[in-house]
């Protein structure tokens, strides 16, 4: 087939910071000879400054620090904005198409700064770099904490014009062979006559365990499988965003070890192997502007990206990639509210208040939401933001992922700076509730002397929060 120059280059280069190593003697991808295996990695819906901001909290670089080779431009046939679909189908395919496909060419409608595709590309399958690896005769594997149907994995595995048509990718998922795949989306699998959420009346189960598929559903059977295919569905739907899983289900597998068993299992192809590895959930935490689960997620991320170069150095024939696909929430350190106090941030100060967070604005939510209250968002945030176990748990830890270990006693009491800074709706400065930070976080005084904090899941949220909390005096 042919194509015009702009749909068959590579057209992503310049926004998102991409790392790239190969390990045959510590020299840069460009450089290296031939690898063997690619491991992709993508940290979904993140930019430079979610990166900044992981980094101060890890207190060192992240994994791929090292071996950043340049940036990546992300803007898609139709819009100036990447939808993760577009994009992921660009990393995957080469070729720049429309928003919410998924690997299919784009329709006619473009921005003014691309061309207008020719007729035999729109609309049309354009093959993955894991269809690719196949035909190498390489075993493929795909990792996600999101529906292994959604945008990023599914870009990698299918072709339809929207990413929404989960049934399909999930049908496609399974015919494509894949060695291995480990993520959420259990559900996809089974027809709702049987409480799944497949309209076909299929069960693909049926094809895996024909085909001679191990089905795993938590970490000790992911742990025990050693050799040959894998199917791991770890949740009906996404996974646990990194900070609630080991408190809601923590037989739930890491990014991390997903990755690890992954490598392990596709390794044993003389052939080479192609895997794709997605922290989903970064940007989930990035469009609820909800900081603790955006460090949670990425330092997770940064976890598996670490076990990819660990592999890959021992290997010397790994080719490792690691790259973002578009920023998510505008996310920032600094905005207007610091314009006053950013010359004087200071990191324990800055950092503090992500130390003490908890829960991700997903589960307060989940908890929130059946009775919007402001007694109830009280309620909440004394009983089950802290358990008795993981009380003030996360203040000294240095990452997010993992259970949490420390038990060092974290105070939060309102300062006089943190009073100064309320606005002006909020409670006197007598109230025992203090909200340094509107929307991001609650700091609350309790006998123990630990914190909770909460944020808000998105801005119409936030509203309907501030709306409840706003008639009580607390
Ligand atoms: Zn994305």
């Amino acid at each position: 087939m042919r194509l015009t120059r702009p749909f068959r280059k590579w057209p992503l280069l310049v926004l998102g910071i991409a790392a790239a190593v190969l390990f045959t003697s510590g020299i840069p991808a460009h450089a290296a000879p031939k690898a063997k295996n690619v491991i992709v990695l993508i940290a979904d819906g993140c930019s430079a400054e979610q990166y900044t901001f992981a980094r101060w909290f890890k207190g060192a670089p992240l994994s791929f620090d090292p071996y950043r080779v340049g940036a990546i431009q992300t803007y898609i046939a139709d819009s100036v904005i990447a939808d993760s679909a577009p994009a992921a189908s660009a990393f995957a395919t080469g070729v720049r198409t429309s928003d919410k496909f998924i690997s299919v060419g784009p329709h006619a409608e473009t921005i003014s700064t691309v061309p207008v595709p020719p007729e035999d590309l729109r609309y049309r399958p354009v093959a993955t770099v894991l269809e690719g690896a196949r035909l190498l005769k390489k075993s493929t594997g795909i990792v996600a904490t999101s529906r292994v149907t959604h945008a990023t994995p599914a870009a990698y595995v299918a072709h339809t014009i929207s990413r929404s048509n989960e049934n399909d990718i999930m049908e496609q998922a399974v015919h494509q062979g894949i060695d291995v795949v480990f993520g959420g989306g259990r559900r996809l699998l089974i027809p709702k006559e049987s409480k799944g959420q497949r309209v076909d009346g299929e069960n693909l189960y049926d094809h895996l365990k024909g085909w001679g598929y191990q089905i795993v559903e938590n970490r000790g059977d992911m742990e025990n499988t050693h050799s040959g295919r894998v199917f791991g569905m770890f949740a009906p739907s996404h996974m646990d965003p990194e900070i609630d899983r080991p408190r809601l289900h923590p037989d739930q597998p890491t990014l991390a070890e997903m990755t690890r068993k992954a490598i392990e299992l596709l390794a044993r192809d003389p052939d080479g192997f192609f895997l794709m590895v997605e922290g989903s959930q970064v940007d989930w935490a990035c469009h609820a502007n909800d900081p603790a689960y955006l460090l949670s997620d990425l330092l997770a991320y940064d976890q598996a990206v670490a076990v990819a170069l660990e592999f890959a150095r021992r290997d010397g024939r790994t080719l490792v990639l690691a790259m973002s696909d578009h920023n998510t929430g505008g996310f920032s350190i600094g905005n207007h509210a610091s314009n006053k106090i950013y010359p004087q941030m200071k990191v324990e100060a800055f950092l503090d208040p992500f130390r003490k967070m908890q829960a991700s604005s997903v589960r307060m939510w989940d908890l929130i939401n059946p009775d919007q209250t402001a007694d109830r968002v009280k309620t909440v945030t004394r009983t089950a933001r802290i358990t008795p176990s993981a009380r003030c748990s996360a203040r000294n830890t240095p990452t997010w992922a993992g259970p949490p270990t420390a038990t060092a006693a974290a105070t939060c009491r309102c300062t006089p700076s943190a009073r100064a800074s309320l606005p002006a709706f909020w409670p006197p400065p007598t109230s025992p509730v203090c909200v340094p930070m509107p929307w991001v976080s609650i700091c609350k005084n309790s006998p123990s002397g630990c914190s909770s904090t909460l944020r808000a899941p998105s801005p119409m949220a936030a509203l309907r929060w501030t709306r409840a909390t706003r008639q009580t005096r607390w």
